[in-house]
């Protein structure tokens, strides 16, 4: 499967970052993975120019579940395809534990995100407690199998494996385990989704960078990374990407 590198900007950039886009443009002329970058709301129309006429695809980090109304601050999945976002990120564990988002609310919003015509990115992990009790493929089972919106394929869903404890520590798991939870992942989207399973990629974020990206990349079904701090210097993520193959 041709692997995906998302680079998730969180609260970071402002207008002028946008030479980090270009340097990214530039990027995926070469690149043998596809690139996805998610900038604040704020850049997400102005990213989409730069990145017009390249392989260089614009997403977003979160989006409300309903089409529009009454939610001040909030913004849909139509408003972000309007202005040329293809992937939202949902379920991100920083969302979940600042916004108390449940598995519920991350359903909801893959809903709108697939009635919007958006690829979701959706996120699970499990905390340091949850992993020492012995408890991560539960835990990862019990939000994949809450979060799946029907009508899910390969070509609308992504999963991102991001161990909560691993997430901006520079802490990441052993090979071994990234490799148990994915397969997991990949047996249940099988069991559930038929053959569209095979087809949805998983990602594995926590402290990826350019010095652990190969070893993650040859692990039995990791089909690319989500990168939060490593993805803000286009030169670093540029390794990543590199060792993407
Ligand atoms: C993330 O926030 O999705 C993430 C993986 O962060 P980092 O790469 O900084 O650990």
């Amino acid at each position: 499967m041709r692997k995906l590198i998302a680079g998730n900007w969180k609260m970071n950039g402002l207008i002028s970052s946008q030479a980090e886009i270009e340097a990214l443009r530039g990027l995926t002329g070469e690149a043998t993975c596809d690139i996805v970058v998610c900038p604040p709301f704020t850049l997400i129309d102005r990213a989409v120019e730069r990145a017009k006429d390249s392989n260089l695809v614009i997403g977003a980090q979160d989006c409300h579940a309903q089409q529009s109304g009454a939610h001040t601050g909030d913004v849909s999945a139509e408003m972000l395809a309007d202005i040329g976002a293809r992937y939202v990120i949902l379920g991100h564990s920083e969302r979940r534990v600042s916004y108390g988002e449940d598995d519920e609310i991350v359903h909801a919003k893959a809903v709108a995100a697939h009635r919007a015509g958006l690829i979701a990115i959706v996120c699970v992990g499990e905390t340091r407690h949850e992993r020492d009790e012995g408890r991560a493929i539960e835990v990862v089972g019990e939000q994949l199998a809450e979060s799946i919106p029907e009508g899910a394929t390969g070509a609308n869903l992504i999963i991102a494996y991001e161990p909560v404890w691993a997430i901006g520590t520079g802490l990441v798991p052993t090979n071994k385990q990234i490799e148990e939870v994915h397969a997991a992942i990949r047996h249940m989207l099988e069991e559930w989704l038929g053959d569209d399973g095979h087809s949805v990629k998983i990602l594995y974020g926590g402290s990826v960078k350019a010095s652990n990206a190969a070893a993650i990349f040859g692990l039995r079904n990791v089909d690319g990374a989500l990168v939060g701090g490593a993805s803000l210097k286009a030169s670093e993520f540029a390794g990543i990407i590199s060792a993407a193959f």
